[in-house]
């Protein structure tokens, strides 16, 4: 038996009990994944192309135009990174500066397959300084273990908003608008090879529309050149387990997005 067999004989176990305690998720009866890390080529393939768009004008308002390709060797982006980073820590750009305890520029590796982009730090989040480390990114880190991805190897996760909007509320469009260019930055740097969206607050964000997550999920779209799926947010899914079957077929997409790697 190969260790990755093992693996997701382990895994599967380990699924299952979940299962019985929380509902039906990706095991359900959908024919299995095969699950193995992806580790991104050198040189990465042409992206396949659309399948969906939301037209010229809302992909303008979103600035789709694609930026200069990724330069510089993994250690070099990662100190680029870090000065991004070390800005965002110390920016007072909008009012969520004020009431802060940590600024969450994002993690994750240097040479990402995908960059995961969720809305803004929750309580958890702005104590450690680190996205989705709360119930919400536990359920997120599965969801991207199932698809053969982690933010130790292959990914990289970060927020529309760097700073935790007071009581967990929206973040205002003024909030959003200042900081979205530290995010095309990061993705400027990162060159993902898709993007995973996930909540309404952060496909809205990225894609210039104001339609609903359930309108905008199990589509392909463009931001920034760059591939993108939507999905359901995982604190949204923690709420309603009806919601996981939808998110196992986004997941799918996203890895249909990245096949042949
Ligand atoms: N929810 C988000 O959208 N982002 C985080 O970092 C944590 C929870």
């Amino acid at each position: 038996m190969t260790t990755n067999r093992i693996f997701t004989e382990y895994r599967d176990i380990i699924a299952d009990f979940e299962d019985l305690l929380a509902g039906d998720f990706r095991r359900g009866r959908e024919p299995e994944v095969p699950v193995r890390i992806l580790l991104r080529p050198s040189a990465p393939p042409a992206f396949p192309a659309a399948s969906a768009d939301i037209g010229a004008a809302a992909a303008a308002a979103a600035g789709t135009a694609a930026p200069p390709p990724a330069s510089g060797t993994p250690e070099e982006r990662r100190l680029s990174l870090e000065e991004l980073a070390a800005e965002v820590r110390s920016c007072s750009l909008c009012r969520l500066a004020e009431g802060r305890n940590r600024a969450v520029p994002g993690t994750g590796v240097p040479e990402p397959l995908v960059l995961v982009i969720g809305e803004g730090p929750g309580a958890e989040e702005d104590r450690q300084g680190l996205p989705f480390v709360g119930p919400a990114g536990r359920f997120l880190d599965k969801w991207l273990e199932a698809v053969g991805l982690s933010r130790d190897t292959n990914a990289f996760i970060a927020n529309v908003v760097k700073c935790r909007p007071p009581g967990n509320r929206d973040p205002q469009p003024d909030e959003s608008a200042a900081c979205m260019p530290y995010l095309a930055r990061q993705a400027e740097i990162l060159r993902p090879r898709a993007v995973l969206a996930v909540g309404r607050i952060a496909a809205q964000n990225l894609l210039g529309t104001a339609q609903g997550i359930g309108a905008l999920r199990g589509r392909v779209f463009s931001w920034r050149g760059i591939p993108l799926v939507a999905t359901y947010h995982p604190s949204a899914v923690l709420r309603d387990p009806g919601l996981k079957r939808p998110v196992w077929e986004d997941l799918k997409k996203l890895k249909e997005l990245l096949g042949g790697v």
